[in-house]
């Protein structure tokens, strides 16, 4: 599941970070996911729950920021703002184009 595997770089870092910032605890992260990212919400947070055990995250709250992508129909200029990809138009049925992010970012961590 691709969801685990983006877990366990995310907690690699927050360790990464823990060791630099010389925290012990972490309290709450709030992580901003690119709408083109292609991740379940709920996979995220369950993976999040099993991989953070035993590190410096277990107790954290991990809450999800979903970024909005831009989509837009080249055949009939139908613009739309979505949170999830979206192939064909609504309007149309053309073929849409994408305009997004695909990475997650921690933007906020309250650490101890
Ligand atoms: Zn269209």
């Amino acid at each position: 599941m691709h969801e685990m595997a983006l877990c366990e770089s995310l907690i690699a870092i927050i360790e990464e970070q823990a060791a630099s910032g010389g925290f012990r605890q972490v309290h709450s992260i709030s992580l901003e996911v690119g709408a083109l990212a292609g991740v379940e919400t709920e996979a995220l947070l369950f993976g999040f729950r099993a991989i953070s055990q035993g590190t410096i995250a277990q107790d954290a709250e991990l809450k999800i920021l979903a970024a909005t992508a831009q989509a837009h129909c080249l055949l009939c200029g139908f613009e739309e703002t979505v949170s999830r990809p979206v192939s064909l138009c609504p309007a149309c049925g053309g073929g849409l184009h994408m305009t997004g992010d695909r990475a997650l970012r921690i933007k906020e961590m309250e650490v101890e």
